[in-house]
């Protein structure tokens, strides 16, 4: 008899006993014959190499993340208890009168929502912003679709997140690009020049990418709603207005939030995320099914809706995302107005600090995130935005987000967050003074940062052309 398990002679970490294990019932010649090679190492030595591998990863708990547009906030550990409660441990396929506590948590999280959107309908079920994104063009489409209008043009300025484009264009629309003005903001003039009654939506972010409020967002809502378009709000820069402004009050149709950045659940390394879509009433009846209800003693999966655009992810979405999210908004109650009102502080604080060494592209005050640029190191100094943002991680810092929005050449876009101290800003400011002192100083050693980390600079161009995956010792 031959057993899967054959004693080693190198460290042990597990003990297996069950000798009676047969493999009789394998076919000969699928049944290895030597050993299969594997290392030989105690628990305790896999356990090192985890840690030490874990070790090398730049995460939140280890430093500031300021990546702009990504809201690399705090993400309360009690939300991980709380996603690991048994109870929240079930089957997707069960009956509702079996999941009545996931079932109240997902309507109840959907009310949350609705309140800081002002919308009046909600589907949890897409998994990111960019899902999101495509989940409400495809509501837009399939609403004129339905009332018999053929429009095939989605107008996006070109200070939007690639995803827009993305998404619009994957639902089957066309993408007009418009300029921004020298205010960062949507050009109306521009605007006007591109909107006819081909046109089926504006994508907008507000504040936009630059960090920049969108101030005359009420007018481009007046513009649209008179042409019979409709208007998607990006929500990924939701943490600048949550409790101050909502989407409806600026006059959008169709929101969406990205749980993983404004509301408090990990990110990073792809996923799993949330990206909840809601609507105005009128597109109500083109959402995503299951939607969750309450008709009054029970809560219900509803399948059953009217111009549904189908399902556009497995049950319900990532439930366990949902959980985290709906956790920091009962911890944060009414603070979440507070959240906002820290991250703009925190953004306009560091903005302020950085702006006598860096050039400012568009100064004005911003709201949670802010756009420098390292235009200035690249003429005076030939150091470029990507030195600046490796020598940063040689000060424990991971990099701001770079080369992000498109229109600002070496764009540096910063977002603290409102989870950071004062002493945590100072601390990040006096990093990007000293890096930008040594620019002019000692450019070389900005040029081959950076000096502390695992693995230095590496080649990229040979890393994206030739990726080695293999492990090798
Ligand atoms: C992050 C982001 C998105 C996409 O969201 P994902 O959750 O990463 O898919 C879209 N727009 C903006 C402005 C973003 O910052």
């Amino acid at each position: 008899m031959k057993t899967i398990f054959e004693k080693t002679n190198g460290n042990d970490g597990i003990n297996i006993t069950d000798k009676k294990l047969d493999t009789n019932f394998l076919p000969s010649e699928l049944v290895r014959k030597g050993n299969i090679g594997l290392p030989q190492v105690s628990e305790l030595d896999v356990m090192r190499h985890y840690k030490e591998l874990s070790d090398l990863n730049f995460c939140i708990e280890k430093g500031f993340y300021p990546l702009g547009s990504c809201t690399m906030k705090y993400n309360p550990k009690v939300n991980e208890l709380l996603a690991s409660l048994e109870g929240f441990n079930i089957h997707p396929s069960v009956d509702d009168d079996l999941a009545q506590g996931s079932l109240e948590l997902m309507h109840k999280l959907q009310e949350a929502l609705l309140e800081v959107t002002g919308m009046d309908a909600i589907t949890l079920q897409p998994s990111a912003g960019a899902h999101g994104e495509m989940t409400g063009m495809m509501i837009v489409k399939k609403y004129f679709d339905t009332i018999g209008e053929k429009r095939t043009k989605v107008i996006i300025p070109d200070s939007a997140h690639g995803t827009n484009p993305a998404s619009a264009k994957m639902s089957g629309f066309e993408i007009v690009e418009i300029k921004s003005n020298e205010k960062g903001q949507v050009d109306i003039e521009a605007l006007k020049s591109v909107l006819n009654s081909d046109v089926a939506a504006i994508m907008m972010t507000n504040p936009n990418t630059l960090g920049i409020f969108e101030e005359q967002v009420e007018e481009i809502s007046k513009l649209m709603h008179e042409n019979g378009s409709l208007l998607y709000y990006d929500g990924a820069n939701f943490n600048a207005i949550m409790g101050y402004t909502n989407p409806k009050l600026m006059g959008f149709d169709v929101v969406h939030l990205n749980l993983h950045k404004t509301f408090a659940t990990p990110h990073g390394g792809g996923g799993p995320g949330a990206g909840p879509v809601a609507v105005v009433e009128k597109l109500k009846d083109y959402l995503p099914s299951p939607v969750i209800e309450f008709d009054g003693e029970k809560y219900y999966r509803n399948y059953n809706i009217k111009h549904s655009i189908g399902s556009v992810k497995d049950f319900c979405g990532n439930f366990s995302v949902l959980v985290r999210a709906y956790a920091y908004i009962l911890m944060m109650g009414k603070n979440l107005k507070k959240a906002s009102e820290n991250a703009v502080l925190n953004a306009n604080y560091l903005k302020e600090k950085l702006k006598k060494y860096y050039d400012l592209p568009y100064d004005e005050p911003c709201m949670h995130e802010f756009v420098i640029t390292g235009e200035k190191q690249k003429h005076e100094n030939g150091v470029s935005t990507l030195n600046i943002a490796k020598a940063l991680m040689d000060g424990n810092a991971h990099p701001p987000t770079v080369y992000f929005p498109l229109i600002v050449h070496e764009a540096i876009m910063i977002e603290p967050t409102e989870s950071e101290n004062k002493e945590v800003l100072d601390n990040f400011a006096e990093l990007m003074i000293k890096i930008a002192k040594e620019c002019s100083a000692n450019p070389e050693k900005i040029l081959s940062a950076p000096h502390s980390t695992p693995v230095r600079k590496i080649d990229e161009v040979t890393a994206a052309r030739y990726p080695d995956l293999k492990y090798t010792d």
